[in-house]
């Protein structure tokens, strides 16, 4: 921590509040649940709570000031100046913050209540997770979602926007599908209205009535200025009331960018639930952080906004076959022409993030550097679209896009002519207005300059007038300019009729002042402010103009992002050898070659091939059972399978050598027993709340990949489970489905399931040690090769062959009883089960609807009452 500049305002100790304690008291009043950054002179102060909670998160040290109720007030700070840094940490850490600052000067608080006159503040900003725009406080390549909810009846409306982009979506969904909607949003806030009993865990709660949605449509109207947003329903216009309204607080009044919502159907997307996700490590990895998931092994995007946009397409691949073979098509077009691949990517790589830069504008946080940054971000997508007009044969998403990459030259050249090439961050010190742009700005600086020059001189004439040769005309914020001159040579100065009058006496140095100096340090200040003003006369102009023109820089980010993420997908795919997969309306899945992107760059790593195998799921085929050894590429399979479906819907090539499927609508992989011990469940109830969830929600155009469900319970337990899990999928839901598992006896299913077929991972054994083939072939394996895996795993050889002779003991006894499965074959079918238990209530029912009420005496009814409980029991 820094130390800190005296300070006017103090917290004395006395029992009674002072003023000052009672604006505090009044602004965290105000602030709520919120820790109060509160403002004092160059730092931001916290007491009480606040000031424990932020030490102890900042690790800054938490002193104390004054007292409040007769007990000293914790206090902390941080320097205004490193903020930023500060509450990017307290917001990590899950807080939100109130920004109260001086909303006068000490000057005008003076003028205002005299003397002891307390400066007036108040806050003029919530920062939290979802509404940020720093770029600092923000990661470049994600997305930040602020989500509305607003449930009516038994759908929800979802507001969700992204204020450092602008981007603004609305939907409703069922109640059973808001778990996958936010899982596909990834939600950095959430909030709500008060009362709401199935709000997810952490939403903030706001007022009732704003989530009205009446009030929602006034205020999409107030803030767009236009009444054309489509057919949007209550639930939707009650989440954009609610979500505009927080925004509103947030900012307290200052609205950030939003573009025209989009209305999403949910139907549109392949709906991924969240454990599927996590099991599939889409965008982020199970241990934390990109590396590792899909998205970072997929990702070659150029820019922030390519980025995000191709994180937004894998968390929610499309159903529309349309639009992916749109998306596909330039992805071939960039694929197929390396050299202009190259030329755009490089391109791409110069470009500013303007979409980023544009929110701060928007926000009122813009800077120079901003501008800057729209400029040649647009420029770049003027030069951009020039070049690929000229291509021949551009598909048609292209030529949806190149319009919207230009049409800003009027305001890029305006930008150019008014800002140096490299804008500041800090607007406060000027010199971002580039030199003839404004005569009289020009001026101004010319007397600022023509005014250190004539400082230099005054310099020289002094050195030679006092003959102190170490005489220095010098400047700093307290003095502004003075003459200093080493002690030794002070005397001279300062007798009397010298022309310099004494101002400080350091160590060593001793610091003077002259009217000439006085007088050119006034005419300099004087050019200088008056620079400075006109500079921020001119930067304002500049902001203006650029939010006239939001929605069309806006709509040219989108569309470089779009580009960016084609092109990177296209280089991807050449890296890899990956295919164009094909659509189909038949529900199938055929992949030749298919390989598991992450796997196989991380054996790569370590010079290992990964060895390409097929999958074949259709109509006929729908549930592959696949069996093999631990280790032997099972869950690879699986996996690489469902990526594969997810890449080629999210408009990707597809890592096999050649893939065609028919669309999937959702999409589910649970692992069996997985260790989430975290989430506070056991993990078979885990597995069986996951698989619960499949069986309720799959449908035949769903895909399903199972990995040893049953593990977690005991033996029994865990084949009975798995049995009437692969019966039920195969028998109700009729997806496509790989399931793989270390149960042998499930083999036997093919037997009565027609659309079941056996595979397994192939190992072999060789001079007595297992190998791994990680290839798949037809039919059963022929044995679980566990022990072998065991010997593979480094179990010291007594152990091993003890193992040996319990098992061959065990396979006696299996051969002699008929096994685990014994007798299983006879059971009927799991749909035939049902339809039994159906037949029974059906004669129940019969014998009810037969009956004459009417016509039976008291007796015949209760004697009557007993035969059909007892019908019932026989069930
Ligand atoms: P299982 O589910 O059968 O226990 P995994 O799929 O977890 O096996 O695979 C175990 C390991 O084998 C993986 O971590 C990977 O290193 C390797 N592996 C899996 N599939 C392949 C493959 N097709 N080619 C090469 N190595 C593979």
């Amino acid at each position: 921590m820094q130390s800190r500049a005296p300070r006017t305002e103090s917290l004395p100790g006395m029992s009674t509040p002072t003023p000052m304690m009672v604006q505090y008291l009044a602004l965290k009043a105000k602030a709520g649940e919120c820790l109060l950054f509160y403002r004092m002179g160059d730092f931001f102060e916290l007491f009480f709570d606040d000031a424990r909670v932020a030490a102890a998160t900042l690790d800054i040290a938490l002193t104390s000031r004054g007292e409040h109720d007769g007990k000293p007030i914790p206090m902390c700070g941080v320097p205004v100046h490193s903020a930023e840094g500060y509450l990017a940490r307290l917001i990590k850490a899950g807080h939100r913050v109130a920004i109260a600052e001086q909303t006068e000067s000490p000057e005008q608080a003076k003028a205002r209540g005299g003397s002891k006159a307390l400066v007036a503040r108040d806050i003029i900003r919530f920062v939290t997770a979802g509404t940020l725009t720093e770029d600092s406080l923000l990661d470049s390549w994600a997305s930040n979602m602020l989500v509305a909810l607003a449930p009516v009846g038994d759908t929800i409306g979802i507001a969700a926007a992204d204020i450092s982009t602008g981007h603004f979506e609305l939907a409703s969904v069922p109640t059973t599908a808001l778990e996958a909607e936010l899982a596909r949003l990834a939600a950095s806030e959430i909030v709500t209205h008060q009362g709401f009993t199935a709000a997810p865990f952490g939403a903030i709660l706001r007022p009732r009535e704003d989530f009205d949605s009446v009030g929602g449509e006034g205020a999409l109207k107030a803030h767009f200025a236009t009444d054309h947003f489509g057919l949007l329903s209550r639930a939707e216009l009650a989440a954009a009331g609610g979500l505009i309204a927080y925004l509103a607080h947030v900012g307290q009044g200052k609205m950030p960018f939003l573009k025209l919502p989009v209305r999403r159907e949910v139907q549109q997307f392949l709906l991924i639930d969240q454990a599927t996700r996590d099991s599939l490590e889409i965008t982020g990895a199970n241990k934390g952080g990109r590396a590792g998931s899909l998205l970072a092994e997929v990702d070659r995007t150029i820019t922030g906004a390519g980025a995000r946009q191709l994180a937004a397409d894998l968390a929610a691949p499309l159903m529309d076959r349309a639009a992916i073979e749109a998306r596909l098509a330039l992805v071939q077009w960039f694929h197929d022409a390396p050299l202009l691949r190259d030329a755009v990517r490089t391109a791409l790589r110069q470009l500013p993030d303007i979409a980023r830069a544009l929110g701060r504008v928007v926000a009122g946080r813009g800077s120079p550097r901003d501008l800057g940054q729209i400029r040649d971000g647009l420029d770049g997508a003027r030069m951009l679209r020039e070049r690929l007009g000229a291509m021949a044969d551009r598909p048609p998403l292209l030529e949806a896009l190149l319009p919207t990459l230009d049409g800003h030259g009027t305001m890029v050249d305006l930008f150019t002519r008014a800002l140096v090439a490299s804008p500041p961050t800090e607007a406060t010190q000027g010199g971002y207005i580039a030199e003839g742009y404004d005569a009289a700005l020009d001026a101004l600086r010319l007397a600022g300059r023509d005014g250190r020059q004539a400082i230099a001189q005054l310099e020289a004439r002094y050195r030679a007038s006092t003959g102190v040769s170490a005489l220095k005309i010098r400047h700093n914020g307290v003095l502004g300019y003075f003459v200093e001159v080493p002690a030794r040579n002070a005397d001279a100065l300062m007798a009397a009729g010298s022309g310099f009058t004494h101002r400080q006496t350091m160590a060593g140095a001793v610091r003077f002042n002259s009217p000439e100096l006085h007088e050119e340090a006034i005419r300099i200040t004087q050019a200088g402010g008056h620079a400075l003003a006109a500079e921020a006369a001119h930067l304002e102009e500049l902001i203006s103009r650029a939010l006239d023109r939001r929605d069309a820089i806006a709509a040219s980010a989108d569309a470089l992002a779009r580009i960016d993420v084609s092109a990177a997908l296209a280089e991807r795919a050449a890296e890899g050898n990956w295919c164009r997969p094909s659509f189909t309306d038949h529900p199938c899945l055929e992949i030749e070659g298919g390989r598991h992107p992450v796997v196989e760059a991380a054996l790569a790593k370590s010079g290992d091939r990964f060895i390409a195998n097929d999958c074949g799921l259709s109509p006929e085929r729908r549930l592959w059972l696949v069996s093999g050894p631990n280790m032997g590429g099972k869950s690879t399979f699986l996996r690489q399978n469902a990526l594969i479906v997810l890449l080629a819907q999210a408009g990707s090539y597809v890592p096999a050598a050649k893939a065609r499927l028919g669309l999937v609508d959702r999409l589910f992989s649970r692992v069996g027993a997985s260790d989430n011990l975290a989430r506070g469940r056991s993990t078979f109830m885990v597995e069986m709340v996951e698989t619960a969830a499949i069986l309720a929600q799959a449908t035949e155009r769903s895909f399903v990949i199972l990995d040893e469900v049953g593990r977690g319970t005991s033996t029994y337990d865990g084949l009975a489970i798995a049995w009437a899990v692969v019966e039920g999928i195969h028998e109700t839901n009729k997806c496509r489905c790989l399931f793989a598992t270390h149960y042998h006896e499930l083999t036997r299913l093919a037997d009565s399931l027609d659309a079941m077929s056996l595979h397994h991972v192939r190992a072999k054994e060789y001079k007595g040690d297992l190998v791994l083939l990680h290839e798949l072939a037809d039919g059963p394996a022929d044995r679980s090769y566990g022990i072998a895996v065991a010997k593979l795993a480094g179990l010291p050889p007594q152990v091993i062959a003890r193992a040996q002779t319990v098992l061959e003991k065990l396979e006696k006894g299996r051969a002699e009883t008929g096994g685990l499965a014994a007798g299983l074959g006879d059971l009927p079918l799991f749909s035939a089960a049902l339809n039994a238990a159906e037949a029974k209530v059906d004669a129940l029912r019969e014998k009810l609807a037969g009956l004459d009420i009417d016509t039976l005496s008291p007796r015949q009814a209760l004697d009557l009452l007993y035969e059909l409980k007892r019908a019932a029991g026989e069930e």
